[in-house]
């Protein structure tokens, strides 16, 4: 069995994160979401707030699954027996950090491999912190986040 682990922030999930996890269920037999907890720093939700809107964002899809961990992603991967972890990629920009964070990761444990995936072209360009850019000044996110996300926040009056 594969499993494969899609490790971040979603600080909070977006449609672009929501596309790379379709991607990746359709090639892996189990991909769980790993929120990264840092209790050191706080971010913009909470990381039970983050669970609990990825969970409500992806009911639909079997095969995937949401967890949180603290440290570091290879321990968490080797810990609960997954093989891959999946990271995205948007341009250019993000390859120069995402491959020096695998070459790393490889050599910290060879035996996981990371798995680089994109998404269609209309949610290439979403960030959680531009998103949290157009909240903070007003703008409607409603193209840019799942539903959950959206209502959440409106009711949460960000
Ligand atoms: P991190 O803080 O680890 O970058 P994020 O939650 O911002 O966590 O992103 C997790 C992963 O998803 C990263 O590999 C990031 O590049 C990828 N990602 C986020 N949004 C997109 C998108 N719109 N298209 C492709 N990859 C994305």
């Amino acid at each position: 069995m594969k499993i494969a682990i899609y490790p971040g922030s979603f600080d909070p999930i977006t449609y672009g994160h929501l596309d790379i996890l379709k991607n990746a269920c359709s090639i892996f037999d189990k991909v769980i979401i790993a929120v990264a907890h840092n209790s050191a720093k706080s971010g913009f939700l909470t990381t039970e707030e983050r669970i609990k809107l990825i969970k409500q964002s992806i009911k639909n899809i079997a095969n995937a699954d949401v967890d949180s961990f603290e440290g570091l992603t290879i321990e968490y991967a080797k810990k609960i027996g997954a093989n891959v972890l999946i990271r995205g990629l948007r341009a250019v920009s993000d390859f120069e950090f995402e491959m020096q964070l695998s070459q790393t990761n490889s050599t910290l444990c060879e035996d996981i491999k990371t798995v680089f995936l994109t998404t269609k072209p209309e949610y290439n360009f979403i960030s959680s912190s531009t998103i949290k850019e157009i909240l903070f000044n007003g703008g409607d996110i409603s193209k840019f986040v799942p539903e959950p996300v959206f209502k959440y926040l409106k009711e949460k009056n960000v």
